[in-house]
C-alpha cells in the first residue's frame, strides 16, 4: 500500500475516533463523521492529493473537537496542520463575527486550502438539502445559502469539479428555496 493511502487511512480512523460523540444537528443527529468522510470523498474526486484528503477528514478537529494543532503536527505533520488550522473558525469570537472572518479571509486562501473550504462548503449544503438542521426555516436555510456563496465567490482559486458540484447543489437549494417546495420533515 502506498505511502498516501495509508496516510489518508490513519486520518480517518483519527478523525472517527476524535468526533466518535459529535453528531449533525439534524432530526436523525447523522454521526459527524458521514461529513468529514464526504469532505474527503469531494475533494479524492477533484484530484487533491493525499494531504489534502486527509486534511479533509481532519478539518474540523480543532474547531469542533479541542483537538491542537500540536497533535495534527506530530501525528501528521506541518502541511496537514496548517491546512487544517487554515480552515479553523476563531471560537473566541461569536457565530457572527466568526461567520463574517470566513468571509473577509477568504481571498487569503491558498489553492488547497481553497479547495478544502469548498469541499466544506458543498458538503454543508447537501446536508442542508437532504438532512437539514433541526428547527431550520426556510429563511434560515436561504440565509446559510446566500453567506456560503459570499465566502465561495470571494475565494482566488475554484478547483472545476468542485465548483461544478456546488454549483449544482447550490441552484437545487435556490429553486427549492425559490418554489417554496421544501419537504417539511414528517418528524
Ligand atoms: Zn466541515
Amino acid at each position: 500500500m502506498d505511502e498516501g493511502m495509508k496516510l489518508v487511512v490513519r486520518a480517518a480512523e483519527f478523525a472517527a475516533r476524535a468526533h466518535a460523540k459529535h453528531r449533525r444537528k439534524d432530526v436523525d443527529e447523522t454521526p459527524y463523521v458521514n461529513h468529514l468522510a464526504h469532505v474527503a470523498r469531494l475533494l479524492a474526486d477533484a484530484g487533491a492529493d493525499a494531504q489534502l484528503v486527509a486534511a479533509g477528514y481532519l478539518h474540523d478537529t480543532i474547531e469542533d473537537v479541542c483537538v491542537t494543532y500540536d497533535t495534527l503536527l506530530a501525528e501528521f505533520g506541518q502541511d496537514i496542520a496548517d491546512l487544517v488550522l487554515a480552515v479553523t473558525d476563531d471560537k473566541t469570537l461569536r457565530w457572527q463575527l466568526r461567520k463574517q472572518a470566513q468571509i473577509d479571509h477568504a481571498g487569503e486562501s491558498t489553492e488547497r486550502v481553497a479547495a478544502l473550504k469548498l469541499a466544506d462548503k458543498v458538503s454543508n449544503l447537501c446536508s442542508l438539502r437532504d438532512t437539514p438542521p433541526h428547527g431550520w426555516d426556510m429563511d434560515e436555510i436561504a440565509k446559510y445559502v446566500e453567506w456560503a456563496h459570499c465566502v465561495v465567490t470571494r475565494l482566488p482559486h475554484l478547483n472545476a469539479v468542485l465548483y461544478a458540484g456546488y454549483q449544482a447543489i447550490r441552484g437545487d437549494l435556490l429553486a427549492r428555496i425559490g418554489g417554496s417546495q421544501w419537504e417539511s420533515n414528517p418528524r
